[in-house]
């Protein structure tokens, strides 16, 4: 994969120092001052000239600038009202202002406007929230090209029997394409972070998977509580056997269904888990495919997660 190292000065770095901003931590706020890796990142998205474009976290424009000039229009949402201003004024009396929307606030708040492409160096440590908007955001876009710390990164591409695959992984493979673009060097940001960072791409799977999402969610979180157990053992577990009791009296009531007399969950649960040859499964060696085999036939039996 290509490595883009930092440039030793640009401009950018140096208007910005003149300019004195005190970048905020608790925003996590590091200006990629690379411009390579803003264009890779810009011709990764493929922008055409009739594309709206959705940026989280602007900061002083520099992603912003370059997405405008081939975007029909960009719409920025940006939390750090002093940034908005240098935007502002970043864009004032160009050719390129009228194409520029800035939304105000925090963008897991937001409510978001029409875009048919993201493009962003978002603030790191919203990531997680922020990829299930985007997955689950509707009417569907194009793609997201986004910059993350490079261990989140390799969490979103991992395929079962990595090292790195987690809940994360299957969840975001479940609603998503998801392939590594880039892997970017901290000193590409000013100032630098701890961590490297690392561009992905995510296309979010349309038609989407026909299934819940609230009840995947429910499932691979039982499964990976300890990800190289065997499902049976994860199934054991009383909290998890008497949530999921609750949910079938839950269902059944709902459902005009009798419920045995002898009903026991513990039971039902194995049943289950063997008819479907799931007991000695564990959640590191399981694909989004089989994820969604086991929760069909949970579903199938009244088993409900949500
Ligand atoms: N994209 C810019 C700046 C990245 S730093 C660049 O590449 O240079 C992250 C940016 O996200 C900062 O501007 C920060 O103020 C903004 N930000 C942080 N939390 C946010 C949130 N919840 N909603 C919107 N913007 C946020």
């Amino acid at each position: 994969m290509p490595k883009i190292k930092a440039e030793k000065k640009t401009r950018v770095h140096e208007t910005i120092a003149k300019q004195g901003i005190l970048f905020n931590k608790d925003f996590g706020q590091h200006i990629l001052k690379n411009p390579m890796v803003i264009k890779s990142m810009v011709e990764k998205a493929a922008v055409r000239s009739t594309d709206t474009v959705l940026e989280i976290g602007p900061g002083t424009g520099n992603m912003t600038v370059a997405l405008l000039e081939s975007a029909k229009k960009v719409i920025a949402c940006e939390i750090d009202t002093r940034l908005v201003a240098e935007l502002q004024k970043r864009v004032q009396g160009t050719p390129l202002k009228p194409k520029l929307e800035i939304l105000v606030g925090d963008v897991l708040k937001a409510d978001l406007p029409f875009f048919n492409l993201c493009v962003a160096n978002i603030p790191y440590q919203i990531s997680s929230p922020l990829v299930f908007k985007l997955l689950l955001h509707r009417p569907f876009y194009r793609c997201a090209i986004l910059m993350f710390q490079k261990e989140f990164a390799q969490r979103l591409v991992a395929k079962k029997n990595d090292k790195m695959y987690s809940r994360l992984s299957v969840n975001t493979q479940l609603l998503a394409r998801v392939d590594m673009i880039l892997n970017v060097g901290k000193n590409n940001f000013r100032p630098p972070p701890k961590v490297d960072s690392a561009v992905v791409r995510l296309e979010p799977r349309n038609p989407p998977p026909p299934i819940s999402y609230i009840e995947w969610d429910g499932l691979t979180r039982i499964a990976f509580t300890r990800k190289n157990k065997t499902l049976g053992s994860a199934f054991r577990q009383t909290s998890v056997l008497t949530t999921l009791e609750k949910n079938y009296r839950t269902h059944c009531s709902l459902h005009n269904k009798d419920i045995p007399e002898d009903f026991n969950i513990k039971n039902k649960i194995e049943e289950i888990l063997e008819s479907s040859n799931a007991d000695k499964w564990r959640a590191a060696s399981m694909d989004k495919d089989d994820f969604m085999s086991l929760l069909l036939a949970f579903n199938k039996n009244d088993i409900y997660f949500a």
